[in-house]
């Protein structure tokens, strides 16, 4: 049976806190801020992912931990309104039910991004809460999952974790990232299968070619994400997609969008990290100095030959985000999108 269909696609409080919240920056003439915190308090993981960049490029500390406190500084310095908690698999943070609600009493949008393995048996650490999301990371149907998490079993695990996660009343999306092995026939099959089950929202994303892998064959050029996702396309975005119509439009080829790698700012164990969350040119003690050090301009596709074939949401949602409103057409359209 199809679950019940929402009047909105996105819960309505987080939006109109995200809004409120660019809507207070642009006022103030602020000419970069974050709208996300990617919040990573560890890298260890109980899975080893095929195209994962963490538990290579932070293999030297994958044993440490961000101390809660700090964590919670770096929510404090940097005001962004949503925090992502991502890691490695944040469930295994000793700290998180805490770390969790303390976000959350600071009026933050939380999005707890797990690989859902966990998920079932640590449920009971939290409430629903109308700005608490889980986001569950799932690559594709049962077969192809297990593979690029190279664990056996992983779908069902992930499955049973969203499933009970429902059952409670929380919000749950999931995340999907595309690789080169990806077949978009069963991109389209995941997304019914996902809405049968009665996810709120399901987020899609190319992956990045971390330097650090090593079978760079999994990952997409620029060409092929445009091929790819046309063909997800094909049968329409599906009403539980929380990836904008304005994204697809640019992973399918049809505009163009420069990066924001300002919009979403990584925090971890080795400090601020820039400039984005997919690349690592140093890392910063606070995010004042991150802001002000960083040369933004130098990255972005056609600047920085990393970011060539990147077209990943933490760099472009941001500027879909920030400059939608330059567009009447594109804020209509948004408008009508976000109303189901
Ligand atoms: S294009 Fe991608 S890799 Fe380059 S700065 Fe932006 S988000 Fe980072």
């Amino acid at each position: 049976m199809i679950a019940k269909r929402p009047l909105m696609r996105f819960p309505f409080r987080q939006t109109i806190s995200i809004a409120r919240y660019i809507s207070r920056q642009k006022r103030a003439k602020k000419a970069r801020f974050p709208l996300v915190l990617m919040l990573e308090p560890l890298h260890a993981c109980n899975l080893t992912c095929s195209g994962c960049g963490r538990i290579r490029e932070y293999s030297d500390s994958m044993s440490k931990m961000v101390l809660l406190a700090d964590c919670l500084k770096a929510v404090d310095e940097c005001g962004a309104p949503v925090v992502s908690i991502c890691g490695g698999e944040p469930l295994l943070y000793p700290e998180i039910e805490k770390l969790t609600s303390e976000i959350l009493n600071r009026g933050r949008v939380v999005y707890l991004c797990t690989n859902g393995q966990v998920l079932e048996k640590k449920l009971s650490l939290f409430k629903p809460h109308p700005f608490f999301n889980f986001n569950v990371h799932i690559d594709g149907l049962q077969r192809t999952h297990d593979i690029i998490v190279e664990k056996e079993g992983a779908f069902a695990k992930a499955i049973g974790g969203v499933k009970a996660a429902l059952a409670k009343g929380f919000t749950v999306c999931t995340n999907t990232t595309v690789y080169k092995q990806t077949s978009p026939s069963e991109v389209r099959q995941l997304i019914g299968e996902l809405t049968r089950i009665g996810v709120n929202g399901i987020l899609l994303s190319p992956g990045y070619c971390y330097e650090d892998v090593d079978d760079q064959s999994v990952f997409l050029t620029r060409e092929e994400i445009f091929e790819k996702f046309r063909a997800i396309r094909e049968t329409g975005n599906g009403k539980r997609i929380w990836s904008t119509p304005l994204y697809l439009d640019f992973l399918s080829g049809l505009r163009e969008y420069d990066c924001t790698p300002w919009g979403n700012v990584t925090y971890n164990i080795k400090g601020w990290k820039a400039p984005c969350y997919l690349i690592t040119d140093g890392h910063y003690r606070t995010f004042g100095e991150l802001m002000k050090n960083v040369e933004w301009e130098r990255y972005g596709p056609k600047k920085d030959r990393r970011c060539e074939n990147c077209m990943v949401h933490s760099g472009f949602e941001a500027t879909v985000a920030l400059t939608t409103g330059d567009s009447l057409k594109d804020a209509l359209r948004m408008a009508r999108w976000t109303l189901l």
